[in-house]
């Protein structure tokens, strides 16, 4: 299968939130520089080392891609364009976070060709946003959607959290509600993770953070599902609600098990069957790249049947389920044959439903899917 996406990780924060395990670092202007000189020989190499398309999707992530200042975007831009030629009607997608926008900068984004932007908002609630070591509040989420409005970037993400410590049903209809009135043209809503080496890991085991009860944090997922719907969006996977014609093309690309390149610190890229891991280190990944090597620190080929399984586990994120024709073109095998067994156990359970088309997660699997997941894996 031909590769027509690429990742590009920016792993620069402002400052660490508490419950981030991201590759993310705070770190100097004069770093940040020396990264993307570093990305620059890298971008070269995987572009000559890859047989692959005009690119149809290109991520931005973080980190905080915002946080170059307007010249280093610029270069972050024309760097993809000199190593990489686009198709029409590209989606380039780019993270930010409230706070590190400003109109240049955007509109050097704009200019450079980026076609959609992902806020991490996370939160409308200032005392959330505090507790969670967010560097934003309430008024920074505003000013940076106008700026980007301004800038004519017209298909916005907003992320949110929920099951966040102290927080309320009535605090997440107010989020959701200050959301919608915005009216952004896609929306990423999570439930809070507490990750191993994280603040909020030891506050956790030390019992200083409080989170909601997991009853509550069903419910919030529900008053998401049905706010969302109620307001136009589709759901279109487990944690992913779009308007119309503005579902996140990249990311569909990942859970369509499909290839993708990808670049920069700890990045992960997998193409014909073998994934690659970057260097995590952001001081090594810059002395090896620089040095004119890939910052490859690991390459495995999946086996056939992990494939298969992570286009199960993968698939099963989109609402749409996985088809049994894109089961069959891609594995050359029908999906009966190789899952009859667990599909059938989770049909009866009534977790997943099963039509000609294919196999997707019924309303109630969707709140029981990691469950659904594990049985794939061999
Ligand atoms: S802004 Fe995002 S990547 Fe950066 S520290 Fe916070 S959660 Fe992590």
């Amino acid at each position: 299968m031909s590769v027509s996406s690429l990742y590009v990780h920016i792993p620069f924060c402002a400052s660490k939130c508490y419950y981030c395990d991201f590759n993310s670092y705070v770190s100097t202007s004069d770093v940040m520089e020396r990264y993307l000189n570093g990305l620059d020989l890298e971008l070269e190499r995987v572009a000559a080392d890859y047989d692959h398309d005009l690119l149809k999707t290109v991520f931005f992530g973080g980190g905080t891609p915002t946080m170059f200042d307007s010249r280093q975007t610029e270069r972050m831009m024309e760097m993809l364009h000199r190593h990489f030629r686009m198709a029409d009607g590209v989606e380039i997608s780019v993270e930010a976070n409230p706070g590190t926008v400003d109109l240049e900068k955007l509109r050097v984004l704009k200019d450079g060709g980026a076609t959609r932007l992902s806020f991490g908002v996370q939160s409308f609630e200032n005392d959330l946003l505090q507790k969670l070591g967010r560097l934003h509040d309430r008024d920074a989420v505003y000013q940076s959607w106008e700026l980007a409005r301004l800038a004519g970037f017209d298909s916005i993400n907003l992320d949110l959290m929920f099951g966040l410590p102290g927080q309320s049903l009535a605090a997440l209809q107010h989020t959701l509600q200050a959301l919608i009135d915005l009216g952004p043209e896609h929306v990423s809503a999570y439930s809070l993770k507490v990750e191993e080496g994280t603040p909020f890991y030891t506050w956790h085991n030390r019992g200083q953070l409080i989170l909601p009860p997991e009853e509550d944090e069903i419910q919030m997922y529900q008053m998401v599902i049905d706010r969302l719907r109620a307001a136009g969006y589709e759901m279109y996977e487990i944690s992913n609600w779009a308007k119309r014609g503005h579902r996140s093309r990249h990311n569909q690309v990942y859970w369509r098990n499909e290839p993708y390149l990808a670049v920069g610190s700890g990045a992960h890229g997998y193409v014909d069957g073998v994934r690659y891991i970057n260097q995590k280190n952001v001081p090594d990944y810059i002395e090896t790249t620089l040095q004119g090597t890939r910052p490859v620190v690991e390459q495995e080929q999946i086996e056939v049947r992990m494939q298969q399984e992570d286009t199960m586990i993968l698939g099963l994120r989109l609402i749409e389920g996985v088809s049994f024709q894109r089961f069959r073109e891609r594995h050359g095998v029908d999906m009966l044959d190789v899952f009859g067994e667990i599909v059938a156990r989770f049909e009866a359970l009534g977790l997943l439903a099963v039509d000609d088309v294919g196999v997707r997660l019924t309303a109630q699997g969707i709140f029981l899917a990691n469950e659904v997941y594990a049985a794939f894996l061999e």
